[in-house]
């Protein structure tokens, strides 16, 4: 090989070379983007809306001690943003437009709001009721996003806790036919307990279960019932879905899932459900789809009852009137 030859293929390796440094570089680059700080869109007023970074969050403040939060009902796919590659990636059909219907009747008829926070980013991007690695697996978008998302929650959280010292957050979701073809039509409610757990008696469940397991401490506190009584009692929340014609696991009904599928509660209720630090509930709310958030006509009637049962629950458990605070 000539002198020159060899010299040609060393100019061409470090060029090759210098090419790889260079990818590497954007590399480092992209893994060290800096944004906004967290609360820089911040005072959050009543009645104004904030969106979060390309609009992947929106937050809604309110003006009573009620957080509805909306994980999984997005269907932004943004290409930054590449897919998830383990965990569940379905959408809760209309849960936004539920919580929404909610926030609506809520406002129109009583002139109050709740704090509402929605991911707007489609599962298969981000899993906004998982710990941060399986919900955004190492996305610094879907990260931020993440962020976001609870930023919100918690300085909804801070502004309740001044002004009313205590509140319950609603984990919205939706679920859909059983693997097997059974259609639940009830409304899964989760308190972090789980279906083997509600399977037990209420003497069981009462000596057995602590409290400070469940997304309910702080409202069990208050209330002064007992935990099975939270659960399926005539004061429990499924006890005033039945009251209104809608069906609830557990409820006074339906005490334990008995061998079929159920959903206790997940990472956003277990987050802000059991915190010590903070005087606060939280329970998770698996709306069926027929009949409750199919249509815009099914989604209005529930809002109407669910109102007037959040109503009655602060006031039987919690001693508050939302309707005259
Ligand atoms: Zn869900």
């Amino acid at each position: 090989m000539t002198y020159t030859i060899r010299l040609f293929i060393c100019f061409v390796f470090f060029f090759l070379l210098s090419c790889n440094k260079e990818e590497e570089k954007k590399d480092v680059v992209l893994e060290s983007e800096e944004f906004t700080e967290l609360g820089s869109d911040g005072p959050y007023l009543y009645g104004e809306t904030y969106q979060g970074r390309k609009g992947y969050t929106t937050y809604y403040p309110g003006n009573i001690p009620v957080i509805l939060s909306i994980p999984h009902g997005g269907d932004i796919s943004p290409s930054e943003i590449s897919n998830r590659t383990y965990g569940v990636t379905v959408t809760d059909s209309n849960t936004i437009e539920l919580g929404i219907a909610i926030r609506n009747y809520f406002y129109s008829n009583h002139n109050i709001r709740p704090y509402v926070i929605i991911n707007n980013l489609k599962r298969t991007k981000l899993d906004a009721n998982r710990d941060k690695v399986e919900a955004a697996q190492n996305n610094i978008y879907a990260e931020r996003a993440f962020d976001e998302f609870h930023f919100y929650i918690e300085k909804a959280r801070e502004d309740i806790i001044s002004k009313f010292s205590t509140g319950i957050l609603f984990d919205i979701h939706g679920h859909g036919i059983n693997p097997d073809g059974f259609n639940d039509l009830r409304t899964w409610i989760g308190y972090l307990l789980t279906a083997d757990e509600l399977d037990n008696s209420d003497d069981y469940i009462d000596q057995n279960i602590s409290i400070n397991d469940v997304s309910i401490y702080s409202l069990l506190n208050s209330s002064g019932q007992t935990l099975s009584e939270l659960l399926s009692g005539p004061n429990s929340l499924g006890a005033l879905f039945e009251n209104n014609n809608y069906t609830a696991l557990p409820s006074p009904e339906s005490r334990s899932p008995e061998g079929m599928r159920y959903f206790s509660g997940g990472y956003n209720t277990f987050r802000y459900g059991t915190n010590r630090e903070f005087n606060f509930s939280s329970i998770q709310l698996e709306f069926p789809f027929q009949g409750l958030r199919d249509t815009p006509q099914s989604r209005t009637q529930f809002s109407s009852i669910f109102v007037d049962l959040v109503h009655e629950y602060f006031l039987i458990h919690l001693n508050i009137d939302l309707f005259s605070l």
